[in-house]
């Protein structure tokens, strides 16, 4: 943290500075210009909420942030790319991983197939909702853990890992159980008591940036998990909400950039709540890839028109192979194996 003083500020009211800084913990260190002089405020034990209040101090002219008010989830504490181990599937390295399956767990017979569809074209990792976080009260809210049931299942079937969404802290023992990582939608990124908890569960984390979170509230909510001990966090960006209505949302595809230059933790990316129209998908998937994402995270049914949620979005299985083969072109010219 920098404290700017104005032109000409006068010597009392740098000391003014200096004395309040002290006593919100940091250590003030001077440094004299030609035209103005800055402090620098050291230590990580100061108080940053109450820092602020400097800039209402005479004789101030900015206050500017050097570290972030995220530590864990900050580049500047680890420099080098994390990986995630999810149920044996590592997400941060040289390999894409893409995790797919249908929005919401419908029956056994349908997530076993999802899995082996999904599977069979490469995918690495099986998504399925048995708790859905829905916008209506009237619609379609999941199996709960006859849903968490299938999906073990069909991990058991396929081997592949399972992903699938806690809305619920209360639910957090119960998907532990049965799933490889939690993921926390849309909905609840900024549900601090979920985070917590899950901070203190011993399993990945899938966080999805929410509607209208800034990348540094999304970061913020990586911050929550690990600052409670549960460093394995990887982020969703799925887009967000703007004007645009020609899409369900607007995929920030500026947000994976930006959290590679800010954090360490991995990035993949939503297209299909992004799209919510399946033509926009495959687009808006190598436009993820192209741009650096570790992965991506795909709807796909069996049957996309009898999907219980989110049947506008889902591919078929044949869209998705497809796709999986496109981005087979594109992984190796962003330096990439899929
Ligand atoms: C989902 O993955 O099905 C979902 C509900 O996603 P989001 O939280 O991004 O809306
Ligand atoms: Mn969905």
């Amino acid at each position: 943290m920098i404290v700017v003083m104005k032109i000409g500020a006068a010597d009392k009211e740098l000391k003014h500075v200096c004395q309040k800084a002290e006593e919100l913990g940091f250590s003030p260190h001077v440094i004299y210009g030609k035209e103005r002089n800055v402090i620098g405020l050291v230590g990580t034990g100061g108080n940053r909420d109450e820092v602020f209040i400097l800039e209402e101090f005479e004789g101030v002219d900015s206050i500017v942030p050097i570290s972030k008010p995220y530590k864990l989830a900050s580049r500047e504490v680890k420099r080098e790319t994390s990986t995630v181990n999810i149920g044996g599937v590592k997400i941060g390295g040289e390999e894409l991983i893409v995790m797919a399956g249908p929005c919401s767990v419908e029956s056994e017979e349908q997530i076993v197939s999802s899995a082996r569809h999904v599977k069979a074209a490469g995918a690495k990792i099986l998504r399925g909702g048995a708790f859905k976080p829905r916008t209506s009260p009237y619609s379609f809210r999941g199996l709960g853990e006859e849903g968490l049931k299938y999906l073990a299942k069909a991990r058991q079937e396929t081997g592949l890992p399972v992903v699938t969404e806690v809305v619920n802290p209360a639910d957090i023992d119960i998907v532990y159980k049965y799933a490889d990582a939690f993921q926390v939608g849309a909905r609840n990124i900024q549900n601090f008591a979920l985070l917590t908890a899950l901070g203190q569960a011993k399993k990945p984390v899938l966080l999805k940036r929410g509607m209208a979170t800034t990348i540094e509230e999304f970061l913020m909510a990586a911050e929550y998990i690990m600052s409670e001990g549960n460093h394995d966090v990887v982020l969703c960006e799925r887009g967000i909400r703007t004007f645009e209505t020609a899409t369900r949302n607007t995929l920030d595809i500026a947000c994976v950039p930006v959290v590679k230059a800010k954090s360490h933790l991995p990035i993949v990316i939503d297209p299909s709540h992004a799209a919510g129209h399946v033509q926009y998908v495959p687009s808006l998937s190598k436009a993820a890839i192209a741009a650096g994402a570790d992965g991506l995270i795909i709807e796909v049914h069996p049957e996309p028109e009898r999907a219980t949620s989110d049947g506008a979005q889902s591919l078929t299985p044949t869209q998705f192979s497809k796709l999986m083969s496109e981005l087979r072109l594109i992984a190796p010219a962003v330096g990439r194996k899929l």
